[in-house]
């Protein structure tokens, strides 16, 4: 068997670190020049999505001894809306580093392979083929699977983020659900450190979004960041990512190609969280690829989950500003934390049943 993994991410790797652990060498092609060679960004680990995992560093670790320390654990996280503030606690989660730095969940998961990884890699999915058995493709952009089979594209989002100082809990992520920044989106701040912080807005490109203006929006979000820490943040460094794609693949697995990560359709729809299921679906392959189980029906339950995170986000989308402002109220109620604290049931499940009369839309 000789198998090639295009795309040295987080799918890639951890691809890479399950096969070798079953004595399978692969060949790595990564198109940048080094690991993780992009912008840096803060992501988070939120196990309230990955039900019933509830520690997703603990849950690698024990069942297939992949290691990754993120930055810090998130304790607590302010949602506001327009005019309201919901806080939820417990142990919620954890915060990461992407991109170029050394400490990058990609540059942690590169130093746990022993594979040789080709760098500047322009080999196609078709050369790769005729060289390999098997082909991992793993490149993170849905727009290459899109060229090879059938992809349901739900959705693209518009993302914009900033570096910024100032004084920040570490421990504590704020989220802002409010359409005069984010329409139909979401905004971010998770902390690096007590200093610096990542924030972000993202929303989807329906047309109507299209006519808005990104700085403009940009603006208000970094006014209202300000004003909700009461501070004067300073910008340090920026990104932008356009037309990312939310979307899951017809075929997981087609002959001898399988697709992992979001080249799978790994990013939930909900609120963009893809780094859990794209490291999980680099093991089914490889899991797969050794003899110990299908990779299709591996992949069962991530695909349930996208479609759950996408009818939880089809009915926010339809909120308003007042109606958003009754949500992030409902979550301050003792029910509801008992409900995103909940380890036995399905959160996601249960709060897109609750979100369904806000709404005209017949989602379930
Ligand atoms: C701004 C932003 C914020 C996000 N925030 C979060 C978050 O907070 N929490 C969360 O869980 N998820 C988040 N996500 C989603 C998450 O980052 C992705 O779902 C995850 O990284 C996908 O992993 P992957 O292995 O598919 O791709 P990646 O980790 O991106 O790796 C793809 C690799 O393939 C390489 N490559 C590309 N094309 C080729 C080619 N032709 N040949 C060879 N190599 C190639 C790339 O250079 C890259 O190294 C965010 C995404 C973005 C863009």
């Amino acid at each position: 068997m000789k198998v090639a993994i295009m795309g040295a991410g987080l799918s890639g790797l951890t691809c890479a670190i399950m096969l070798e652990k079953y004595g399978i060498s692969p060949t790595i092609f990564e198109k940048r020049n080094k690991v993780g060679d992009r912008f840096v960004n803060a992501e988070a680990l939120l196990p309230v999505l990955n039900r019933p995992i509830n520690d997703d560093i603990a849950y690698l670790a024990d069942t297939y001894g992949i290691y990754l320390q993120p930055l810090s654990n998130i304790r607590k996280i302010n949602i506001f809306s327009e005019n309201k503030t919901a806080s939820i606690e417990g142990h919620l989660g954890f915060i990461n580093i992407r991109g170029r730095e050394n400490e990058s969940f990609e540059n942690q998961l590169s130093r746990q392979v022993k594979s040789k990884i080709l760098f500047n890699s322009k080999y196609t999915h078709e050369e790769l083929l005729k060289e390999f058995t098997h082909v991992i493709m793993a490149t993170g952009d849905a727009a290459y699977t899109t060229k090879i089979q059938d992809y349901k594209v739900d959705l693209t989002v518009t993302l914009k983020g900033a570096t910024v100082e100032g004084k920040f809990n570490r421990y504590t992520v704020g989220m802002w659900l409010n359409n005069s920044f984010a329409p139909q989106g979401y905004g971010y701040l998770l902390p690096y450190s007590e200093k610096e912080a990542c924030i972000s807005i993202g929303y989807p490109d329906y047309i109507h979004n299209q006519k808005q203006n990104l700085d403009d929006l940009w603006e208000k979000f970094f006014q209202r960041v300000c004003k909700d820490f009461n501070q004067d943040l300073k910008i340090t460094d920026r990104f932008e990512v356009t037309r990312y794609i939310i979307g899951m693949c017809l075929y997981p697995r087609l002959g001898n190609t399988f697709f992992v990560g979001n080249c799978f359709g790994s990013i939930m729809p909900a609120f963009g969280f893809g780094q859990l299921p794209a490291i999980l679906t680099g093991i089914y392959a490889a899991e797969d690829l050794a003899g110990r189980a299908s990779y299709l029906k591996l992949v069962k339950p991530l695909q349930k989950s996208y479609q759950n995170a996408l009818i939880l986000r089809k009915t926010l989308e339809q909120l308003d500003n007042n109606q958003l402002d009754k949500v992030i109220s409902l979550l301050n109620t003792e029910i509801a934390q008992r409900i995103l604290n909940s380890k036995r049931h399905d959160p996601l499940k249960i709060i897109t049943y609750l979100l369904r009369p806000l709404t005209k839309l017949k989602v379930l």
